[in-house]
């Protein structure tokens, strides 16, 4: 088998659409203006911004002044968890419930406030990466500030019951921040008939660039800021605004839409071939509930073997996966969220994420499963 190259990484980043990208471009030329400017080219860029919040709010079925742009996912989990801690700890409000696999920009974050005094409770989850909704409402007392659980989760796509979960803040009347960075590119949301008070998401999942994202504050919801400086984003999120890469997530999320059910459909079926050609191979599992999954996930383990040694294998091979999460990988600690599910020691260390998306073809699914055949018959030898 000749090399190619197969790009199977889209959990970690996906690549700029050329749509977004001419977008973009007159914003990285002529039109380079201030937006705050009072001169032509500033107010154009304005006008993109305010295009791109539209566009926004269109996708994610909510009002323009609830779209607040910032530098990707992980500002906005910081702004959601430490804003809303400073807003409510005076009040006595002081504990935050999430869960323990949670990306590090909200466990970090929970990790942060517990020094400044908040009373933070970490849920478990079930072998099949889902939380336990009762779990949830034994733990809500009336000093709770906030929940926080993922939509969906990084490392293996399992997704969260939120609507269940929404269901049980708003019993409670405590405020409900999800962090949708993995399922936000295919799972539709329509926030202002959800009981959603806060979501996170990220441009550079769903082909816009890094370093862009949003944060929604459901109109009604005081989230003080956590950056100081000028008067932009409603005075909220200060810095002269990244205008390129607003303009492309908006551009983003308006492509996402319109076709977003065949997309999903041709995404989880290249998934589902990609798993089949998997599991075929002795030792090796899949992870998480496969009902309740994004369809590009496919997180595997395999058996007595050394995740990090496969992906160099699969490298050399010119297939690009991640041991689990991008920000985890690199430290060879096994997954905090494969451990939390309960997978076995034996094949903890040999976990294996591909994330599939709609430039992803039949022909990537099967070089990478016999090539993933070879790499376990040499690694047997
Ligand atoms: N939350 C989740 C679930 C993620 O997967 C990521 C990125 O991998 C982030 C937050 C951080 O987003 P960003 O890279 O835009 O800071």
């Amino acid at each position: 088998m000749g090399k190619k190259s197969v790009y199977a990484d889209n959990a970690a980043t996906t690549r700029i659409s050329q749509s977004v990208l001419d977008a973009m471009m007159p914003y990285l030329t002529e039109q380079f203006g201030n937006p705050s400017g009072v001169y032509s080219t500033g107010r154009r860029a304005k006008r993109a911004i305010e295009t791109a919040r539209q566009k926004a709010a269109l996708a994610l079925g909510c009002e323009p002044s609830e779209i607040y742009f910032t530098s990707g996912g992980t500002e906005s989990d910081n702004w959601a968890l430490t804003g809303t801690y400073r807003a409510l700890a005076p009040e006595g409000k002081k504990r935050i419930i999430s869960t323990v696999i949670e990306h590090p920009a909200v466990l970090n974050t929970l990790e942060y406030l517990k020094t400044q005094g908040a009373d933070i409770v970490l849920l478990p989850v079930k072998g099949n990466g889902r939380i336990d909704p009762e779990e949830l409402k034994k733990a809500v007392t009336p000093d709770t500030a906030l929940v926080s659980v993922m939509a969906a989760n990084n490392e293996t796509g399992v997704i969260q019951p939120v609507e269940e979960i929404s269901r049980i803040c708003a019993e409670h009347e405590v405020l409900f921040h999800t962090d949708a960075v993995q399922a936000v590119p295919h799972m539709h949301f329509e926030l202002s008939y959800s009981g959603i008070s806060m979501l996170s998401l990220s441009g550079h999942k769903l082909h816009a660039p890094k370093g862009t994202g949003i944060l929604y504050i459901k109109n009604g919801i005081s989230v003080p800021q956590i950056l100081f400086g000028g008067a932009q984003e409603n005075g909220l999120r200060p810095g002269t605004e990244n205008v390129a890469s607003i303009a492309g997530l908006g551009r983003a999320l308006e492509d996402l839409f319109p076709d977003h059910e065949n997309r999903n459909a041709r995404i989880s079926a290249l998934r589902d071939r990609l798993a089949e050609g998997l599991l075929k191979n002795e030792g090796v599992i899949m992870n998480g509930d496969r009902e309740n999954m994004l369809p590009g996930h496919c997180s595997i383990s395999v058996k007595n073997a050394d995740g990090e040694k496969l992906l160099l294998m699969l490298d050399l091979k010119g297939i690009c996966a991640s041991a689990g999460s991008a920000c985890t990988s690199g430290d060879s600690e096994p997954s905090h969220v494969l451990k939390a599910m309960g997978v076995k020691p034996d094949y903890l260390n040999g976990s294996v994420r591909f994330t599939i998306d709609e430039y992803n073809d039949e022909e990537d699914i099967d070089y990478i499963t016999e090539t993933f055949s070879e790499i376990l018959k040499k690694a047997a030898r």
